[in-house]
């Protein structure tokens, strides 16, 4: 186990759209920064489930691929040359002393002054459905989300899910995919508004309300579904090349309560200076809740500049009392 006993002022865990945007406030605040990611590349979810999506919602941009606003983050964040660990999941944090944060992980340990974690929803998986040949298919046509969407090109697709990710896949595949197919269980979609009235307004086909998954037909490969109808008791069954499956995430928590950290619902419980129970330890991104909490992208910045600033505070606060 090798002893990183050098010590930082911020150490940001995750390298998601948040962490990296927290690295570059941390550099313009002139922190001796640390950003620790598990995986061997930066860019989050952003990068692992939808790095050929289009975003509309980002500040200062009508609309940026995905892969391009991590490049633009990853240029912003590098420009006060932190130090960047890939590869290295943390699996503890403990308050050492005052101003003394250790963070461990498989390859070692990490000393900061403050932490901010910025982990996303952690280690997350997604939610599946008890339902005939789901997993049986996994990979050979069912999908939880879409690094690529060539291989759909001419395909006939169902999406099930209507949140925005669902409807933003729908709405991505519709110029690619031979037909698509939305279907939602729900009376009411989660999605934003103009993102429904351009689903509504698309070629894309829209099973809803009420209109959920029953059974994945294949045998090597999916060939189809049943949808049913679970007011009506109705079913169809439709030809379908692939399915995606974009009906939520299932979060473990457990880590983070273990670390000591006040869990709340499905997040870091912090105050509006983004800090949480423990001290110097900071949350942003889609880990940390508050009342009125969104999950998105242009939240989570502002939310790291937040903490980023008052992790500054805290530093400075010591230095005053030497
Ligand atoms: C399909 C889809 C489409 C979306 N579209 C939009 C959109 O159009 N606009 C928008 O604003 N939002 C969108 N979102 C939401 C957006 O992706 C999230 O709000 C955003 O990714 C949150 O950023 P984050 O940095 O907090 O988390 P993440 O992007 O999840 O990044 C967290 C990072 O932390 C790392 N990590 C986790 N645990 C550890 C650990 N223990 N040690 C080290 N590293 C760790 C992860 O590997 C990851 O790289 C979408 C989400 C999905 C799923």
């Amino acid at each position: 186990m090798v002893l990183q006993s050098e010590m930082y002022d911020v150490t940001i865990v995750g390298a998601g759209p948040v962490g990296l945007y927290a690295t570059y406030y941390a550099g313009l605040r002139d922190c001796k920064t640390k950003l620790i990611e598990m995986y061997p590349q930066v860019g989050g979810r952003l990068i692992s489930m939808y790095p050929e999506k289009e975003i509309f919602d980002v500040a200062g941009h009508m609309k940026i691929l995905a892969r391009d606003l991590i490049t633009q983050l990853t240029d912003q964040a590098m420009q006060y040359r932190p130090t960047v660990v890939l590869g290295e999941r943390v699996t503890g944090l403990r308050v050492r002393g005052e101003r003394v944060i250790e963070l461990s992980t498989p390859n070692g340990r990490h000393f900061t002054q403050t932490a901010v974690i910025a982990v996303g929803c952690g280690a997350f998986v997604p939610r599946k459905l008890d339902i005939p040949h789901l997993i049986d298919l996994e990979g050979h046509g069912i999908h939880y989300y879409l690094p690529s969407f060539e291989p759909f090109r001419g395909k006939k697709v169902l999406v099930m899910g209507g949140g925005n990710s669902a409807v933003d896949w729908a709405l991505s595949l519709e110029g690619i995919a031979a037909e698509v197919t939305l279907a939602h269980r729900m009376y009411k979609f989660q999605a934003h508004e103009a993102m429904v009235d351009r689903l509504l307004a698309s070629k894309v086909k829209v099973l809803f309300p009420y209109f959920a998954l029953k059974e994945v037909l294949g045998e090597d490969r999916v060939t189809g579904a049943v949808i049913w109808n679970e007011r009506s008791g109705k079913e169809e069954r439709i030809e379908v090349d692939a399915i995606v499956l974009s009906i939520g995430m299932l979060t473990n928590l457990e880590p983070f309560r273990q670390w000591g950290l006040n869990i709340v619902g499905s997040g870091i419980a912090v105050a509006t200076d983004m800090s949480t129970n423990m001290p110097g330890v900071y949350a942003a991104g889609d880990i940390a809740t508050y009342p009125g909490k969104i999950l998105l992208i242009s939240a989570g910045a502002g939310e790291a500049a937040t903490a980023v600033n008052s992790a500054k505070e805290h530093i400075d606060a010591g230095d005053l009392g030497r």
